[in-house]
């Protein structure tokens, strides 16, 4: 396994692909768990070459928000890459993406403005760039992402068609502990006593999607019961949103699959999820 910490390097390797090469390519912040690793995994099965990246995004996170503090592991990332077997770690740093006076975002339309876009504005500008970015120095024909974050995937893969780029998404399922905890990155910022209240959102999503079934179900109702029995379990909702799984516009009546996705925090830590109808 190669570290490739400079883009002329990465440039040079990816303008050098072997046309008839699958070139799998799992972009992260690192703090690597099984979720991410089940993406990486899924690329070494279908792909001839895989490539992971690991850069912490300064562009998708807002001025309030956990940059500074995200977790950094990358001896633990380095060794699990290394024992599944991956080709290439791109490990670039902030001064070589975004150098001084740096101009240029990608700004999509009306999807990043709802959900997650409405809650983190800017968010997924940063996203949106650094993704088009690595998509071209990595120059992948699949890209596999996590459902975890499912408003993330529907916006690249727009970006991707928009802009008329070869490269796909391959989207994977979200990988959840044996409580239902979605892993996350951030569930280390989670107390004890939180980490045992946590899977509540899982428990909430499942009882709502249970409660539905094929008739017609006025949207808010459903909501207002999955939000009033995560706040009497301590969470503070940020929000909860039934939504047509293509174009993340609301939704007045379910219908099965249509998406539920919710965000909530727990202390300080937000937590996100979400699931088919
Ligand atoms: P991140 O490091 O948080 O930017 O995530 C990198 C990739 O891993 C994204 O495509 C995420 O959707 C995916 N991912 C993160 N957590 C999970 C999970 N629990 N299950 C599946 N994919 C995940």
């Amino acid at each position: 396994m190669q570290v490739i910490d400079s883009l002329k390097e990465m440039i040079h390797l990816s303008r050098n692909w072997d046309k008839n090469q699958k070139i799998g390519f799992v972009p992260t912040m690192g703090a690597l768990h099984t979720g991410h690793l089940a993406l990486v995994k899924q690329s070494l099965e279908s792909c001839d070459i895989t490539i992971v990246s690991i850069f912490v995004n300064p562009a998708q996170f807002g001025a309030n928000e956990d940059f500074s503090r995200y977790p950094k592991t990358f001896e633990e990332d380095y060794q699990s890459l290394l024992d599944l077997g991956v080709d290439y770690i791109f490990l670039p740093n902030s001064n070589q993406m975004y150098p001084q006076n740096y101009k240029t975002w990608i700004n999509l339309d009306a999807i990043t403005e709802v959900l997650c876009g409405a809650s983190r504005p800017g968010h997924f500008t940063g996203v949106a760039t650094i993704v088009l970015k690595l998509v071209n120095l990595v120059r992948p024909t699949l890209m596999y992402m996590g459902e975890k974050d499912f408003q993330q995937i529907v916006v690249l893969e727009t970006m991707l068609t928009d802009l008329n780029l070869e490269t796909k998404i391959v989207r994977c399922p979200i990988v959840r502990n044996e409580f239902g905890l979605a892993l996350s990155s951030r569930n280390r910022y989670l107390s004890d006593q939180e980490r045992m209240i946590a899977p509540e959102i899982f428990k909430a999503m499942q009882a709502l999607r249970a409660s539905f079934r094929n008739e017609i179900i006025d949207t808010s109702e459903l909501l207002s019961q999955l939000e009033k029995s995560l706040v009497e379990k301590g969470f503070k909702i940020d929000y909860s949103e039934i939504v047509d799984s293509a174009t993340l516009e609301r939704v007045k009546l379910v219908r099965r699959g249509d998406r539920l996705l919710v965000a909530v925090f727990l202390g300080n830590t937000r937590l996100i999820d979400n699931m088919e109808i």
